[in-house]
């Protein structure tokens, strides 16, 4: 088979072991960013170009798409999709994935337990939204924040107010959300793959942050997962239409709190806590569903 990998840097850790896993399990590997790809749409007949030569014979892609990218990064994978070839990522769901409010809604449709959060566009009623989430302390995000940037945690009520206030005057949409004290700068990260929890770690932050991304400085180990919190962590997946995705979770008395599913999860932190080859269980998957699209080529 001849697998792609779209990434805008095949150094990167997760790109490069990508590339390897698909090479060790025999096939070959491209890595193509999508910024370079051009999309050519005509009647019947979709397709893409990479500096100036037309993409063919792939069998599946792989996206590594960064939330700087989304609107054109997302455009690339469906035009592959366009191609009736299997991508490991829907371009939906990759879109879905990077709007937390819209991720949020769709996950407490389906169940899945997670900080009690409010949005507004806007509002002035400052006061009735600090309230509704249970008072300070709490988390203020920014809607489109990654890696832990724009999450700030607010511990009075005055704190609360003028950071709400202030994220509002400039224009910056943010969600207000419960504080869950208890996860104390902790937070678990479930890697997912094919409906099957692959790997799991506990991130923890730095000393004295509330914060455990591993690009604040936190850390991360192996964990073993409960019951309950395998189970989150599959239907927030599949609540977001991932079949490849890392699912953050906080641990707290009312049962795992889902923080966001992440479409593109980075395999470095993963792989070193669990010690498993995460990227090659990436590339099972993605063998599978594109031998099973070959032979169904109209089933997407
Ligand atoms: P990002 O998408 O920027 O990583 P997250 O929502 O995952 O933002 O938040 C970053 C980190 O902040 C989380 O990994 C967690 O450790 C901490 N955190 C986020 N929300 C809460 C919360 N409601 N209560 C306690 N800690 C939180
Ligand atoms: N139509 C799908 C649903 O209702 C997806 C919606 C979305 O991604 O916002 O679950």
């Amino acid at each position: 088979m001849h697998i792609v990998v779209l990434s805008r840097n095949s150094k990167l850790y997760s790109t490069s072991r990508l590339v390897e896993a698909i090479e060790e399990a025999g096939h070959e590997a491209t890595v193509l960013d999508h910024l370079k790809c051009d999309i050519v749409s005509e009647k019947d007949n979709p397709c893409i170009y990479y500096r100036g030569t037309r993409v063919a014979g792939v069998d599946a892609v792989i996206p590594r798409i960064g939330a700087s990218v989304t609107f054109y990064g997302s455009a690339v994978v469906r035009q592959f999709e366009m191609m009736k070839i299997f991508t490991a990522v829907e371009s939906q769901a990759l879109v879905r994935s990077r709007d937390k409010l819209r991720s949020l809604q769709l996950m407490a449709r389906e169940g899945v337990g997670m900080p009690k959060t409010v949005f507004t566009n806007y509002s002035t009623e400052v006061r009735k939204i600090i309230d509704s989430v249970g008072g300070p302390p709490l988390i203020v995000k920014l809607l489109e924040g990654t890696q832990g940037v724009g999450v700030v945690l607010a511990p009075t009520f005055k704190a609360a107010e003028s950071i709400i206030q202030a994220f509002h005057s400039m224009k910056a949409r943010v969600i207000v959300q419960e504080f869950i004290e208890e996860a104390k700068g902790e937070d678990i990260r479930a890697f997912v793959v094919d409906g099957e929890v692959v790997g799991a770690m506990k991130r923890k932050g730095v000393e004295g942050e509330f914060r455990s991304n591993i690009h604040r400085g936190g850390t991360g180990e192996l964990i073993k997962l409960t019951d309950e919190e395998r189970r989150a962590a599959l239907i927030a997946a599949s609540a977001m239409g991932l079949s490849v995705a890392g699912v953050d979770m906080l641990q707290s008395q009312r049962g795992p709190l889902v923080l966001e599913v992440n479409s593109s999860p980075g395999l470095e932190g993963i792989e070193s806590a669990t010690g498993k080859n995460i990227a090659g269980r990436i590339i099972s998957f993605v063998e599978r569903k594109a031998e099973e699209m070959k032979d169904s080529p109209n089933k997407t």
